[in-house]
């Protein structure tokens, strides 16, 4: 089944689908942002949880329950740090979302949810990570996944989502 890609306007927390992604920071024990509201909506066995995985060096991910959140479960990636482009920020953001579909498909998820990974407190330039996300989720061998959702926090996220996908042939 070809992998069905969209963007939504959405508070992920919100989302009943099989994952959601957490843009995390690298201890996993929460922090602000989409971070803090997956763990405000999720509730403390979600922290409890998060406790027996340690440290995620950036660029990978590891996943959990969804606790209260109506998701199954959270995948959590740690996104780089925009440090001017030189430092391998593309590369480790491609990282994120290819490492948090290898989760989702090892856990049989059909349908995934995406926040815009490092353009909050990181401040990756949006314009730069919404391409890096759609092209790395459409060069990955995806086998269960069948839905692919980029969960935007704001118009002009959705804008710039809508206006990236309509530039994928086929979609
Ligand atoms: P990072 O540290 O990776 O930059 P942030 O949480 O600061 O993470 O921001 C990442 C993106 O998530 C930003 O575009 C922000 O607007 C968005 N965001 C914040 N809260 C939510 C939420 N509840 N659902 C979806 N996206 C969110």
């Amino acid at each position: 089944m070809p992998l069905r890609l969209r963007a939504l306007a959405a508070d992920n927390t919100t989302l009943r689908v099989d994952a959601i992604v957490n843009a995390a920071n690298s201890s996993l024990l929460g922090g602000g942002g989409v971070d803090g509201a997956i763990h405000r909506a999720a509730g403390p066995g979600l922290l409890e949880e998060c406790r027996g995985l340690g440290w995620c060096p950036t660029g990978e991910a590891r996943i959990t329950g969804g606790h209260r959140l109506p998701a199954r479960h959270v995948i959590h990636t740690m996104g780089p740090v925009w440090r001017g482009g030189g430092a391998g920020e593309a590369g480790l953001l491609a990282a994120c979302y290819r490492n948090s579909l290898v989760l989702a498909e090892a856990h049989g998820c059909l349908v995934v949810a995406f926040p815009s990974i490092s353009t909050g407190v990181c401040g990756f330039p949006p314009d730069l990570a919404a391409p890096i996300a759609v092209e790395t989720v459409l060069a990955f061998p995806a086998q269960r996944v069948h839905e692919v959702v980029f969960c935007c926090f704001s118009v002009d996220d959705l804008l710039r989502y809508e206006s990236e996908l309509a530039g994928v042939p086929g979609l």
